[in-house]
């Protein structure tokens, strides 16, 4: 399995630090706003390398932070005239109902800041002990001149930073490019004790502790948006590194941007949709296949034509599944004849052409396109006269390879047990001889147990009632 490593730019196969597990950190959505389809974005990405993961037998340990204490959140509180928590907790069930919507799967740890300020207290001590943080009145500066390898993750350089920076240097500073680790109470907003006075933490130490409590302070992959290479993960690695002697994580996965009229989708900027409007209009699984339709690394603009085009994409796949489910059905109970052995042949083909695309750093759009082949090849070779076999097979592949994409195409249960299926043959080949009264008693059995048949010129048709 290859990934891009934005650490070294360039694709690397991927080792685990520990055979079949992953450790794996996301960073989450501060919850001051319903998250817009740009945050969707990398929730959807990453859940999509997860469960290819999972697919290929990993034990993936997946952790995902809600930043539950910040400035934006303080300001929404202010203006609301509620708490700062109150407004946290409102968007971060917003954010869990949009991920379930979106068919995200629930990360094995969940951590929120707010919950977390021992473990960043800690850290800061040791940053502070070694050397590599320093306190003046109440605010503890991260040193980053002290850190060698500063700017190793975003290729930038500490004076290039320097020159180019508009920040005045503020008499707390040692260094303009230092950055803040904790910060003082200031009247009405949330604080915490800690050993400098009463305040909250910044930003950025809060993905360093919650990784290391949770993961250890060696983690296989970190990733993000790319906004967040520089300063959010490059702050990251300094702090980690420096308090821990080791390296923070061996792969650094980042999704381009989703863009409105190729700008940057942007809370600030105000081109954004939410997830919720979305849902309007279209089901949250259109806009997760849309999403997968380009590789995470391209950037991708947002029209309501290409969620339109996505959306007829997604239903031709569905329907394929429906047509095959009814298929079996109709299908006959026998082994594979020579075409049947070589299509089979040719649908293994088309599982190693999605496995390959997406070994290939997670190039979900190729491996739609292989589902589109199978869909293709199934739809012009399998008909009512085929081995139901190969129908069932056809079928349970295609749900199988969207499952990894966390595309749902039809529920499992929602396949006839064996026994209606055998009663829904044995209904045609009444027809067949004519008697019309066995097929009619069956017809009516069926629809006791709710199951209702209507006949079509593709064969016979079911649904529950
Ligand atoms: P934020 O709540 O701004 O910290 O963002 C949460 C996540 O969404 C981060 O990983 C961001 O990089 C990502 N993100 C924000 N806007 C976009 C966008 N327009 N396209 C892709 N990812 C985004
Ligand atoms: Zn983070």
């Amino acid at each position: 399995m290859k990934i891009y490593n934005t650490l070294s730019r360039r694709k690397e196969e991927f080792i685990p630090i520990e055979e079949g597990k992953v450790r794996m950190y996301v960073c989450g959505p501060t919850v001051y706003n319903y998250i817009h389809i740009g945050n969707a974005r990398p929730m959807i990405v990453f859940d999509t390398v997860r469960r290819y993961m999972e697919y290929k037998g990993y034990d993936v340990n997946y952790v995902s932070n809600f930043t539950d204490v910040d400035d934006k959140i303080i300001a929404k509180s202010i203006e609301e005239g509620v708490s700062a928590a109150e407004i946290a907790a409102r968007y971060t069930k917003a954010a869990q109902d949009d991920m379930e919507g979106m068919n995200v799967m629930p990360a094995t740890v969940h951590p929120k800041a707010t919950e977390e300020i021992g473990g960043m207290i800690e850290l800061i001590q040791t940053l502070i002990d070694k050397g590599f943080a320093y306190e003046k009145n109440g605010t503890v500066f991260y040193r980053t001149r002290k850190f060698k390898d500063y700017g190793k993750l975003s290729g930038k350089n500490l004076d290039d930073l320097e020159a180019g920076s508009r920040i005045a240097v503020d008499d707390e500073k040692e260094d303009a490019m230092d950055f803040v680790l904790w910060k003082p109470k200031k009247e009405g907003e949330p604080a915490w004790e800690s050993p400098w006075g009463d305040g909250r933490p910044g930003w950025h130490i809060e993905c360093s502790a919650m990784s290391n409590k949770y993961l250890g302070k060696t983690i296989d992959i970190h990733a993000g948006g790319e906004d967040l290479v520089f300063p959010h993960h490059e702050n990251e690695v300094a702090q980690s590194e420096a308090a821990n002697g080791v390296e923070f994580s061996r792969y650094w996965m980042h999704n381009a941007f989703l863009n409105i009229n190729n700008h940057k989708m942007s809370k600030s900027a105000g081109n954004f949709f939410t997830v919720k409007d979305i849902a309007k209009k279209y089901p949250l699984q259109v806009l997760r296949f849309f999403m997968l339709s380009a590789h995470y690394r391209s950037p991708l603009n947002f029209s309501d034509d290409l969620m339109e085009s996505a959306a007829k994409s997604l239903e031709r796949i569905c329907t394929a599944v429906f047509n095959l489910t009814h298929l079996a059905s109709a299908a006959k109970d026998r082994d594979y004849d020579d075409g049947e052995k070589e299509y089979m042949e040719k649908i293994g083909a088309l599982k190693d052409k999605f496995e390959a695309a997406m070994e290939d750093d997670f190039n979900t759009a190729d491996a739609i396109a292989a589902i589109f082949e199978i869909v293709k090849l199934a739809n012009s070779e399998l008909s009512a006269e085929s081995a139901r076999h190969a129908v069932e097979e056809t079928r349970i592949l295609i749900i199988e390879l969207c499952g990894i994409l966390g595309i749902i195409c039809e529920k499992d249960d929602e396949m006839p047990d064996e026994d209606i299926i055998k009663l829904i043959e044995e209904r045609t080949n009444a027809k067949k001889e004519r008697n019309f009264a066995r097929a009619d008693e069956i017809r009516e059995e069926l629809l006791a147990k709710g199951i209702q048949l209507e006949d079509t010129r593709e064969g016979v048709r079911w649904k529950r009632v």
